[in-house]
């Protein structure tokens, strides 16, 4: 299990966050420091620190992300324009709270390569 976070502080409502999901297994809210027009965090419940951390038993978690990403793209209405979903990992991918979360962007179109 990964150490608490700031994102099991947001989990527990021990600190706000402008929350726009929720059900047994993910939460989504609005990331702090927006990205895009829609920058969105979608998290597992469970604490997984980085992708490095991801068990077989926790592929079901790690997809059910994907499925929040996908409905919440429906409900806000970027669906069909697209969007792009990115998870960090460890230093070099830039990440910063060890807790894995979906960077859910959108809102405009994105650059590639991402640097
Ligand atoms: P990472 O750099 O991929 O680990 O992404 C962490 C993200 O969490 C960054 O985009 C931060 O802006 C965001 N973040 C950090 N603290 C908070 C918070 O308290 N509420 C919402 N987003 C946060």
């Amino acid at each position: 299990m990964a150490e608490e976070t700031i994102f099991s502080k947001i989990i527990n409502r021990e600190i706000p966050a402008d929350i726009v999901y929720e059900d047994d297994i993910a939460l989504a809210f609005k990331d702090i420091n927006p990205q895009a027009p829609v920058h969105l965090l979608i998290i597992p419940k469970k604490p997984i620190a980085t992708i490095n951390d991801i068990e077989e038993e926790d592929a079901d978690i790690v997809g059910h992300l994907y499925i929040v990403a996908a409905k919440l793209a429906v409900q806000h209405g970027f669906a069909k324009d697209g969007y792009r979903c990115v998870m960090n990992c460890n230093e070099h991918g830039g990440q910063t709270v060890y807790h894995i979360h979906l960077h859910l962007l959108a809102g405009k179109p994105m650059g590639w390569p991402p640097y």
